[in-house]
């Protein structure tokens, strides 16, 4: 055969694995497209996920409507699920359906299971070798082997002695079990466990449940498609899936802004039982938009979520068995049940705590624990699987070059978009690692990746190309973003098998992308857009390459910026200063604000000109403290005590400081130098009225940023100047350090990440006369000497106008022979590092402020040795 790109002799274009949701749909597709393309699956039959999983209770936890194809508005209309949430054999019967209508079965290869796949870099295709011995020459080979579809094997001694039976939840009997009269142990209670277990516990003659982990589970009030939903669907179809595709999991629905400790107790718990009634597999965790990442706010769910425990299950002692204390709620997959607790509550129904009572071994007639000895008649295991890249490594995949896959992935798997992995040409994953994947409704996802290959396909045909590949440079940022995404969460804290914990040996790495189906949809697209933005092609239409790295920004700063672009606010530098202010302060309403401290109180202090304001902000713990003055920001023109309220009080309590955070005179009003005048006078008062502040004189360090970095920066030159008062150190925040506005990041940063180029500008022009601008006191990388400044911290936002005016003046700090630590933020913009509780991601950046006011308010003094570190957060 031919394949229809024409070059060589291939069997076939497209080589798919898997017959489950993906692999059909992608034979379906890509056979439209006049690709020529077969599918290999291991089972004698299409459906996957639903042909192996047949256990007693097993059934989708998405609501079938969403749960299914959306390719086909036939399909559509003319398949009605008879439950909300439907059972595996009628979702199998749907697949089965499927099938025969587009009539895929002829072009599926059942019964063979593919164990190796090869890239021949000289003829550019891939040999794919079954266990039936031959091989199958390909243009294109898809990984449709889904993500749950490699069983964990269980690692229990003595498994092969058992003399009765033994199931495996996903490896279930086609003719169904009985358990009448059986004695049964069902081992796992995971997602199949939790579905299986009221349904054995009902034919059983005794039950035991040997628990590992217990798992938070809802029920899912499952009967007839809810009639809201099925007239929302019905109505518009096409923009019922549209809402489906750019919602955040799959599932339409409208994400909460709202954060858990904005509103009462009764509210929210009001709300958190809404959710429990809903049924809804993700309701709960959407009712409050901080849930997924602060543990405080996520507490509150695990606390209802015991408490309904333990309102089911009479006997406290399995109820406190039962209820999850060692991860946060979601983070492992929680699940929906059907009497799931209520079971407990039977007599012949028992619960063994594995981590009391390990399993020492299975025996011939039974379990033999540490402290106990069972006789069952059956084993169920349900014990999970080597999930999402388990069933792709298991082939023996080689790329270019003969280099294996496995050990590439042997740290974690390295994938650009989820999609494809460098090295490894025409390789493309459904649904892999660093996509939504198994954190999405499914077939969403599964569709939206089959979508982008076979437009990436058509693309490449039109071009006359027959090879893509990642390049390094853009697998490497992908997988730096989707770290960086998981780390503002709290999934990494979570032994799941998200995380690969399930499986000895598997490294601890975050498996899926968490940023969203909707974000994640609109990346793929910008790929696209960006003309195949860090893809490499080649072939006879030419090799081409378009090197660089997608989504840039840390993931909460790109949805800060998307919110405060949806306001459509003017820029700042086109109103009056007074509108600016009140703008500024405005935007401050409703902000997370700040931790708690034990104590704040106003003054004042001797400025040059007269008296200024100051908020002082105290530790809990005994004093005297150290003493850390802040300078806030707002371009020497906005912003005052409560601008940067909330950062303040991170710096209380991250560096264990008293903080004074001091109003300098501002521009227009009072022009250079004024600010910085200010600025020195509130430092020497400070020092000599520590005492009355409950503070240490000799223990002071400077901070500030912003226009407030500025006149840190200015201070510490002045009182070096003047034999004092002695600065022990100085963080500099997004500091401002000169008036040349032509170096580079001004010019790559000018626009979009809300301090603009303009605004600086404008900043200037309302503070400085320009020949005042060059004097060291308003652009202190300018000045002669800074030998014999204090040792510094200065932080920089890689998308930050001011970026390279702190990195300038980190250097030439150093230069001159000043301790400097350059931190330079990746991904985060000039604002990032003061949106306390906002910009999560930047709570790393914080944490090294804490700390190095910490060192330099210690004795003794620190030794950076001029280091950088290009660091982003520490989780
Ligand atoms: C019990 C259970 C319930 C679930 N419920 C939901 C739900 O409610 N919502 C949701 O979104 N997701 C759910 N999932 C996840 C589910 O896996 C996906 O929704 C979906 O079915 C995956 O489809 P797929 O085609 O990608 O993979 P699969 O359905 O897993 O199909 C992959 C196929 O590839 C075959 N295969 C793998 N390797 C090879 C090889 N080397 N050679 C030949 N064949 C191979 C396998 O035999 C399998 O048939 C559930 C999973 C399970 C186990």
């Amino acid at each position: 055969m031919r394949a229809a790109n024409g070059r060589g002799d291939l069997d076939f274009d497209v080589v798919v694995v898997g017959a489950g949701f993906a692999g059909l749909y992608a034979l379906h597709r890509l056979r439209g497209l006049g690709f020529s393309t077969t599918v290999i699956e291991s089972a004698d039959d299409v459906g996957g996920t639903w042909y192996w999983n047949r256990y007693p209770g097993a059934r989708c936890d998405i609501e079938s409507i969403d749960y299914s194809y959306s390719f086909d508005p036939e399909l559509q209309a003319e398949w009605q699920w008879s439950e909300r949430y439907a059972t595996q054999p009628e979702i199998l019967r749907y697949l089965g359906h499927v099938a025969d209508k587009h009539e895929l079965r002829r072009h599926i290869r059942f019964s063979t299971r593919v164990v190796a796949a090869t890239w021949d870099d000289d003829a550019s295709f891939w040999r794919v070798r079954t266990d039936r011995a031959d091989e199958l020459r390909c243009r294109f080979y898809v990984m449709a082997s889904g993500c749950l579809s490699l069983p964990k094997t269980p690692d229990i001694e003595g498994v092969g002695r058992f003399r009765g039976a033994i199931y495996h939840t996903n490896r279930w009997p086609h003719e169904g079990v009985d358990f009448s009269g059986k004695r049964v142990a069902v081992i796992g209670t995971g997602s199949s466990g939790i579905q299986s277990i009221p349904l054995i516990a009902r034919q059983a003659a005794a039950l035991t449940v040997f628990q590992r982990t217990p798992n938070f589970s809802r029920p899912a009030y499952n009967g007839p498609v809810p009639a809201t939903k099925k007239a929302a669907f019905d109505a518009d179809p096409a923009a019922y899936r549209h809402a489906a595709r750019w919602s955040r999991a799959g599932v339409p629905a409208e994400p909460s802004l709202v954060r858990v400790f904005q509103v009462s107790e009764e509210e929210r718990l009001a709300k958190y039982e809404a959710a429990y009634a809903s049924g809804d597999l993700l309701a709960l965790s959407s009712t409050f938009a901080d849930i997924g990442a602060d543990p405080r706010a996520n507490q509150t769910v695990c606390d209802f979520m015991r408490a309904k425990i333990r309102s089911i299950v009479r006997d406290p002692a399995t109820a406190e068995t039962l209820s999850p204390k060692d991860h946060f709620y979601g983070t492992k997959r929680p699940c929906l049940d059907t009497d799931y607790f209520e079971t407990f509550n039977l007599p012949h129904v028992g619960l063994v705590d594995l981590r009391k009572d390990p399993i020492r071994t299975i025996t011939e007639t039974g379990i033999e624990t540490a402290s106990r000895s069972f006789a069952f008649d059956a084993i169920v295991f349900a014990t999970g699987f080597d999930a999402m890249t388990g069933p792709i490594v298991a082939v023996d995949i080689e790329g270019r070059n003969g280099s294996p896959l496995a050990p590439k992935w042997a740290e974690g798997p390295r994938t650009y978009l989820g999609l494809m992995t460098h090295g490894f040409p025409n390789f493309f994953t459904i649904t892999g690692p660093g996509s939504p994947s198994v954190l999405s409704n499914m077939v969403v996802s599964i569709e939206q990746h089959i979508d982008w290959l076979a437009a990436c396909l058509v693309h490449m045909r039109a071009e006359r190309l027959d090879a893509v590949e990642p390049t390094a440079t853009a697998e490497a940022g992908w997988v730096q973003h989707v770290n960086d995404c998981a780390d503002v969460t709290l999934f990494p804290s979570a032994n799941s098998w998200y995380m690969g914990a399930n499986v000895p040996g598997k490294p601890r790495v975050f498996l899926p992308y968490v940023g969203g189906v909707d974000r994640y949809r609109k990346t793929c697209d910008e790929v696209v857009s960006r003309g195949y933005l860090g893809f490499a092609f080649d072939g006879p239409g030419g090799a081409r390459c378009n090197d660089g790295v997608v989504n840039r920004l840390q993931l909460d700063v790109s949805i800060v910026l998307e919110l405060i672009a949806g306001l459509g606010l003017p820029p700042m530098e086109t109103m009056a200063v007074a509108d600016a202010r009140a703008l500024l302060a405005g935007m401050a309403i409703g902000r997370p604000p700040g931790p708690e401290v034990s104590d704040v109180a106003d003054g004042v202090l001797d400025g040059t000109a007269g008296l200024l304001a100051y908020r002082c902000y105290r530790p809990a713990s005994p004093g005297p403290h150290p003493i850390v003055v802040y300078f806030h920001g707002g371009g020497w023109v906005l912003g005052g005590l409560d601008s940067d309220d909330p950062f303040c009080r991170d710096l209380c309590v991250r560096s264990e400081s008293i903080v004074v955070s001091v109003d300098y005179r501002h521009a227009p009003e009072a022009r250079f130098p004024a600010a910085v005048d200010d600025g020195f006078a509130a430092v020497r008062w400070i020092a000599a009225n520590a005492d009355a502040l409950g503070g240490d004189a000799s223990r002071l360090a400077v901070c500030g940023w912003s226009a407030g970095g500025n006149i840190a920066a200015v201070v510490c030159q002045m009182a070096r100047d003047a034999g004092g008062p002695r600065i022990a150190g100085q963080v500099l925040v997004n500091p401002v350090t000169d008036c040349d506005l032509g170096r580079e990041s001004y010019v790559a940063n000018s626009d979009g990440y809300i301090l603009t180029t303009a605004l600086m500008r404008w900043f200037w022009d309302q503070y400085a006369d320009p020949a005042d601008r060059t004097d060291p006191k308003a652009s202190p990388l300018r000045a002669r000497d800074l030998s014999g400044l204090p040792p510094a911290l200065v932080v920089t936002a890689e998308f930050d106008p001011l970026r390279d005016d702190g990195a300038a003046y980190a250097a030439a700090m150093a230069a001159a022979g000043v301790d400097v630590c350059h931190l330079a933020c990746r991904g985060q913009i000039h604002t990032s590092v003061t949106a306390v509780d906002m910009i999560l991601s930047a709570g790393g950046a914080r944490e090294e402020i804490g700390a190095a006011l910490r060192r330099f308010l210690a004795a003794p003094a620190p030794a950076y040795g001029g280091e950088v570190v290009a660091a982003m957060r520490a989780s």
